[in-house]
Order: C-alpha cells, then sequence, then structure tokens
C-alpha cells in the first residue's frame, strides 16, 4: 500500500513539474529551484550555527529566495532542494556525530508549525524538509513536538531576549514514551538567535538521552535582519 502510495506520489509531483514546472529562484532557468550555478553562489555557513546545531549556508541571496519561495509561495515541492542541500553540505558532520552514538538510532523530526501557519499555507514547511531530509538519512521522521501556547509570529524589531522570552515554555513533547538509545535531529529551515532550537531542546529534554543534534537549513548572522 505504501508503495503505491509513493508511486501515485510521485507521478502526481512529476505531472505538477510537467505542468507547472520549477524555476529556479535566482536566474529563473527553468526545471530547477535553484540550479547548479546558484547553488554554487550559496555563501558557506561556519556550519556550527551554535553547540547543538548545524546550518548548511548563510540566510542570504538564493539561500533567502529559496525559503522565502518555499514559506510563502506555496512551492512545497522546493522543501525537497532546501533537504537536499542540508544533506550535501551537513552528511559528513552528521556522521561524525552519530559516530559518537555508534549503537543509536536515527530518527528525524521537526519544529512544529503555529496552526494559523499551517491553516494560512497548508502546510509546515519544516516538516516538508524534514520528510525528504529523513528519506535521505533512511531514517523514521517522527512528530515529537506542539505549540501549547499562542507565539506571535517574530516581528523584525523582536530582539533576542524579547524572542526566548516569548518561546519560553511555548512547546510541549507529544511522545507517549521516551526515546531510548535515540539520536534525534531536529530540523528547522532558519535559525536566527537559537531560541526556537533551544525551547525544542527543553521539551524534549526529558524524552532523550542522547542530545539532539539540530539540522537547519540557513543561519542568519546576528548583525542581519531577523525574520524568524
Ligand atoms: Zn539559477
Amino acid at each position: 500500500m505504501k508503495e503505491i502510495m509513493s508511486i501515485t506520489h510521485r507521478a502526481y509531483t512529476a505531472l505538477l513539474d510537467f505542468l507547472f514546472p520549477p524555476t529556479c529562484v535566482a536566474c529563473a532557468h527553468v526545471g530547477f529551484w535553484l540550479c547548479d550555478t546558484c547553488r554554487l553562489t550559496l555563501k558557506s555557513s561556519h556550519r556550527r550555527a551554535d553547540a547543538h546545531t548545524l546550518a548548511a549556508t548563510n540566510f542570504t541571496g538564493p539561500a533567502r529566495q529559496l525559503i522565502h519561495r518555499t514559506k510563502y509561495s506555496g512551492a512545497r515541492d522546493a522543501a525537497h532542494t532546501v533537504a537536499d542541500i542540508i544533506y550535501d553540505v551537513c552528511m559528513e558532520d552528521i556522521s561524525e556525530h552519530l559516530a559518537l552514538y555508534p549503537s543509536a538510532k536515527l530518527v528525524v523530526t521537526y519544529i512544529p508549525a503555529r496552526t494559523k501557519t499551517v491553516r494560512e499555507r497548508g502546510y509546515n514547511h519544516a516538516e516538508a524538509i524534514a520528510h525528504h531530509l529523513a528519506t535521505q538519512l533512511d531514517a523514521p521522521l517522527i512528530a515529537t513536538l506542539a505549540y501549547v501556547k499562542d507565539i506571535p509570529l517574530m516581528a523584525r524589531t523582536r530582539s533576542r531576549a524579547q524572542r526566548a522570552q516569548l518561546l519560553h515554555k511555548s512547546m510541549s513533547s507529544i511522545l507517549t514514551e521516551p526515546l531510548s538509545n535515540t539520536l534525534l535531529v531536529i530540523v528547522d529551515d532558519v535559525i536566527t538567535t537559537g531560541s526556537t532550537m533551544r525551547e525544542a531542546h527543553r521539551a524534549l529534554s526529558c524524552d532523550t538521552t542522547i542530545t539532539p543534534l539540530g539540522l537547519t537549513f540557513a543561519h542568519t548572522p546576528r548583525s542581519t535582519t531577523q525574520t524568524k
């Protein structure tokens, strides 16, 4: 049944690509959300966005355009390209991290979306990215977190302290039992101050014995505009 659904999904995606082919967010080259040439212009990140989070690139130029297309233009399939880039850039670091826990099982999860966001966009883009990454990593994808209080969208002017205060105790684990001997990879699109990822770690701290690894597409340097 799962295989039939997968074939159906691939056929549907191929039909959509035929009718509405993706175009490169940076140069409008048809057939890609980010063509190979423009992909080479992505600014490399130092990859360690914080002690427990990796980022594939900086949140500038084509990286910013690709995330905006994924989040705000209904281009859900662009999440596939985002996941491919995370995988290609971060796979070595993920393998090194996994080597620290040789017997641990790898499981992928994602930062939840606010109900209003899902209602407006029709999907959680972090979940869409995580779905493709889980396939790449050959790991199961599970939902582990939910918001338990209403969080306003992060305005551009909010400070690091304000963001941390707003997010404090905003999430809760929805796991029915703790994850034993499991390295959990928490996927999000962009990391700015790290408040969201820290809140996810806090919410899951009682359900994980191994500190989860955060995996994000882009890192916003502190000096640039905050969008998340
Ligand atoms: Zn291009």
